[in-house]
Parts: structure tokens; C-alpha cells; sequence
């Protein structure tokens, strides 16, 4: 498994195990060695088709020939037909197309600044959920409410109030008259997966009405039929004034948006913009994917594979004294209960299994959407053995 690769200037941002991926075809993974890995955190739940997958290597290799970049001053039509798709299936209106998902989040937190400068007096703050991720640029991290960020690179960028999710009465004490919108995750995946539950999400859409600020929904880890609808929001049934997509709109290809009711779009020329923003050749694969994705037959598969990798992991944790298992199609976690998720990951490494623990007593699923029921079999079995042996050791 260890490669003799020399990894010296590579930045070390994350403690990476000594591994050279170099190959990848759906939902497995090859090595430098000619190992292969079931691949269940798939580029952290980008690669929504899987490994170099037809649809996106037919958009690539036709659009690379056709046009690659034509600056982002000019049209072009594969960010027109990419920005048709996403509002024909949103029920919004505009796009902004982006590389990350901070910076689509960032373009999220400008235009609603830049309408409570217009429509609010000014208003500026902005309500985000404890526990939840939007990003690393210095306005998603201090959006966030990740503890481990609390005291790094200060001073934060202000005007952001932190609330717990799904506490009503303290998402309505935090609205004033500064506040310019609610933004939070249907569901907070780096948190460990937990649910925006219906009845929340409902009740913050008819406050933000009310108080007449904006309902922000970050879907970058939830939308493009990760939950097994298109968007995590229709399963709460509201629609968000904007929303942020990125990791499976672009099955793997940088790519994000910002998407927004008509109602709040009021950036003026000069206000947000970016060299590679809405270049055709990332565009052109967007719409390979949302083409793809948005079949219901598609989406119904996702949600059949989903239940399945639940019951899947509802029984192994029977089996080995574990907890619950949350999320909703293919974004679940498993709470093993005990503080072991670093010890089974490496263990599920050893054994050919990608899995990711974002809490040390939890562990989280992000398959390929197209993932087999032999895949999800196969790492049931894997994750069975590794429990049992984490339990013995
Ligand atoms: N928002 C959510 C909900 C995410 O899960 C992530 C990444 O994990 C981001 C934003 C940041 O996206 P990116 O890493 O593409 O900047």
C-alpha cells in the first residue's frame, strides 16, 4: 500500500496516508501499487457519477474541442444552458456560476449584503447554525460554526450570529433589525450529518417571510441528488430566496452556483465576478451531470440505494453496540457510540475502504450516487470485519 513516492513539496495541509491514487473507474479507486479501494467518500460527496463516468468524459472531451474559455464578460452557451437548467429545476431565476463552494457562498453573502444595503437600511448580519460549514474563505469560516476555527486567523469578518439548529425560538431571538438573512445546510454533513429537521426548515421559511429577510440554503454537500431529490429542500417542501451548489453539480470538475430568486438579485456591474466564472468547459459538464441526475428514474435509485445502505448499516450496528443512523439518501452517518471512527477508518484503509469520520465517534457515507447494491453489500461486509477487529483490539 505505501508508495516510495517522495511527497517533499507537496503543502501539508491534512495528515494524507502514504498513498498515490492514479486511476479511477466508478466506484473503485486504483493505486501507484495496483490496489484497488471501494471508494465511499468519492472526492468528500463530489463524485456524484462516480470515477470518470461516460456522461462527464463525452462533455469534456466534446466541449474541450469545441471551446474551452471565452472570459467571463461574454456570454457563452453552455453557461446559459447550464443557468436554464438549474432555474428550470429550482423554481429560481439566476445564476451565478463559481469554481468552490466558499466561493459561491461568498457571492451568497455579498448579494444578500448587497440587498440589505438596498431593502433593509442597511442590515448586514446574517443568522448561521452552530456546527455548520460554508466554506474556508475567511467569510464561510467565520459563517461557520466550527469550534476548532473559533481563534484561527483573526480577526474574524463580522456580522455573522450563531444559533443551534433546530431551536425555533433562538433563530427567531437573533433576527433584529440588522439581520439580513438566515443561512444554514438542510443538512450538516462536516458536522456529522444532522438534519435541518421539516418542521424546522418550514417554520424558518415563514419567519424569514415575515420578518422580510432572506432564506439562504447552503447545498453544496445536499443538492444535486445527494438526498435522493434533486435538492435537499424539497423534501421540507420550501424554496430558499438563494441557494449555493457546488461538489456533484460538477461531478468532480470545479464547479459552483449561486442561485437566486429574482427578488434578490441586485448585484451592479463591478460587484462580484472571477476570471474562470461560468467558463463553458466546466458548464458543459454541469449540464451532463444535472441532465443525468434530475431522470427520475435517476433519483429514484438513489433513494432505493440509499434505504438500502441504511438498513446496511442499521444492522451492523445492532451488531457491534452502535447507534443510530442519520441522513437522508445517500449522506448517512453511523454513530458507533464510542470515540473508534479514527481507528475503524484506518482499519477500512488497511482493508481496501474509503470512509470518512467527520466526528471521532462517527463515521459518514458518500458513496457514488450510482453505487451498486454489491457495492453497498461490499462494504457492509468490509465495515463488518474492521468493527469486529477494532472491538477486539
Ligand atoms: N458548504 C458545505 C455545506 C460544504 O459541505 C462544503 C465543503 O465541504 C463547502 C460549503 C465548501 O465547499 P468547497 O470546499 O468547494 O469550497
Amino acid at each position: 500500500m505505501t508508495s516510495t513516492a517522495n511527497f517533499d513539496s507537496v503543502m501539508d495541509i491534512a495528515p494524507r496516508p502514504p498513498i498515490v491514487f492514479v486511476g479511477g473507474e466508478g466506484s473503485w479507486l486504483t493505486d501507484s501499487e495496483g490496489r484497488f479501494y471501494l471508494d465511499f467518500i468519492q472526492g468528500w460527496a463530489v463524485n456524484c457519477l462516480g470515477h470518470s463516468p461516460k456522461p462527464i468524459l463525452d462533455a469534456l472531451a466534446r466541449q474541450a474541442a469545441r471551446l474551452i474559455n471565452c472570459s467571463p464578460a461574454f456570454y457563452n452557451d453552455q453557461m446559459i444552458r447550464l443557468s436554464d437548467l438549474l432555474t428550470k429545476h429550482s423554481g429560481l431565476h439566476q445564476v451565478f456560476l463559481a469554481n468552490s463552494g466558499a466561493e459561491a457562498n461568498e457571492g451568497a453573502i455579498k448579494l444578500a449584503r448587497k440587498w440589505g444595503a438596498r431593502h433593509r437600511d442597511g442590515a448586514y448580519e446574517i443568522v448561521t447554525m452552530d456546527h455548520g460549514f460554508h466554506g474556508r474563505t475567511l467569510a464561510t469560516m467565520a459563517a461557520s460554526g466550527k469550534a476548532q476555527w473559533e481563534r484561527l486567523y483573526e480577526p474574524k469578518v463580522s456580522g455573522f450570529v450563531k444559533v443551534e439548529l433546530n431551536d425555533l425560538a433562538a433563530a427567531e431571538a437573533a433576527i433584529t433589525p440588522r439581520t439580513v438573512a438566515v443561512m444554514l445546510e438542510p443538512i450538516q454533513g462536516e458536522a456529522g450529518v444532522f438534519e435541518a429537521d421539516v418542521p424546522f426548515l418550514r417554520a424558518l421559511r415563514a419567519l424569514t417571510r415575515e420578518r422580510g429577510i432572506l432564506l439562504i440554503l447552503d447545498e453544496i454537500q445536499t443538492g444535486i441528488g445527494r438526498t435522493g431529490r434533486l435538492f435537499g429542500f424539497e423534501h421540507a417542501g420550501v424554496t430558499p430566496d438563494i441557494m449555493t451548489l457546488a461538489k456533484g453539480l460538477g461531478g468532480g470538475v470545479p464547479l459552483a452556483a449561486l442561485v437566486a430568486h429574482r427578488d434578490a438579485c441586485c448585484f451592479e456591474y463591478g460587484d462580484q465576478g472571477g476570471t474562470f466564472c461560468g467558463n463553458p468547459i466546466m458548464a458543459a459538464v454541469g449540464c451532463a451531470v444535472v441532465e443525468t441526475v434530475a431522470q427520475p428514474e435517476f433519483l429514484a435509485r438513489v433513494r432505493e440505494a440509499g434505504a438500502r445502505l441504511a438498513q446496511r448499516l442499521a444492522a451492523l450496528s445492532a451488531r457491534h453496540g452502535g447507534g443510530e443512523v442519520r441522513g437522508k439518501g445517500l449522506l448517512l452517518a453511523l454513530d458507533l457510540k464510542r470515540d473508534i471512527a479514527g481507528a475503524v477508518v484506518a482499519q477500512a484503509l488497511e482493508r481496501g475502504l474509503l470512509l470518512n469520520a467527520p466526528r471521532p465517534d462517527s463515521l459518514r457515507f458518500m458513496p457514488a450516487l450510482t453505487v451498486s447494491d454489491a457495492e453497498i453489500d461490499r462494504m457492509s461486509d468490509i465495515l463488518d470485519g474492521v468493527l469486529a477487529g477494532v472491538a477486539a483490539s
